[in-house]
Formats: structure tokens, C-alpha cells, sequence
């Protein structure tokens, strides 16, 4: 016989850790007109010719996937089993009010706030692999 172990209970109140794609950019304040987005040039005002008036120059960009914890909590409605060739799988539906049923896995939800936020910012360091992208996750946070 079989044991299931699953970590959550049905009723119970769970926190969803949700993922977004984003493009992290690489931005420098222009060298050319200093951050002013114009240039002075025999008398007459102009649109900076290197950033064009936008201000700042994008060096380079990548994607990297965000994962952040949903203010609001989940409920627990059912959880499912499965043991199939792939291995053996524990599936959980959760939902907010009278949401839409979600499927989730033990790895998604957590019972207290703080632990899936701390999960978050360890994905979120993980995914931002190289130091520059460490950086600029930094610096949209604050
Ligand atoms: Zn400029």
C-alpha cells in the first residue's frame, strides 16, 4: 500500500508564488547630453543626436522570469494523486473565493507568507545569473 504525504490539507489557507516573464534592461544615463535628452548646438536646442531625447541608452536586454507571492491567500480544495511511467505526481486545486480553480503543485504553495517570499527572492537570485542582471533585479525592486 501506498502512503501519500502530502504537506497540505484541504481547507487549509496557502500562498501561490506566481511567475512573470519580463525583459531586463541594461540602461546607462546618455554620455552625450548627460540625462538632459537635448543638446545645445551652435545656439539652436536639439534632440540629443546619440539617445534621441529619450534620456538614457539601453546597453543591452535578456529575458529572465520574475516570481513574486500573491497578496491575497488560496484555499485548498481537493488534492489528486497520481502514480503513472513518469513518475508519481501530488496535484493540489486551490482557490481564491469564488475564483477560478487553479492546479498547483507542493512546489507553487506555501502555508505561511514569509516562506514563499523567501522562495521568490532565492528563484529570483538563481534566474538572474550573472552579476549584472543581480543588479538591475536590485534596482526595479526598489
Ligand atoms: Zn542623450
Amino acid at each position: 500500500m501506498h502512503t501519500v504525504n502530502n504537506k497540505f490539507e484541504i481547507g487549509q489557507d496557502v500562498f501561490l508564488i506566481t511567475e512573470r516573464r519580463v525583459r531586463i534592461e541594461d540602461k546607462r544615463t546618455c554620455d552625450v547630453c548627460l540625462g538632459v535628452g537635448t543638446v545645445t548646438y551652435k545656439g539652436y536646442e536639439m534632440n540629443c543626436p546619440k539617445c534621441h531625447g529619450r534620456r538614457e541608452i539601453v546597453l543591452g536586454s535578456k529575458p529572465t522570469i520574475i516570481h513574486s507571492v500573491e497578496d491575497e491567500p488560496y484555499r485548498i480544495v481537493s488534492y489528486r494523486y497520481t502514480v503513472c511511467k513518469d513518475g508519481e505526481f501530488l496535484k493540489y486545486k486551490i482557490k481564491q473565493g469564488y475564483g477560478k480553480e487553479k492546479s498547483v503543485t507542493e512546489e507553487e504553495i506555501f502555508a505561511i507568507r514569509e516562506e514563499a517570499v523567501k522562495a521568490c527572492d532565492d528563484l529570483n537570485m538563481f534566474n538572474a545569473y550573472d552579476e549584472w542582471g543581480k543588479q538591475l533585479l536590485k534596482s526595479q525592486e526598489e
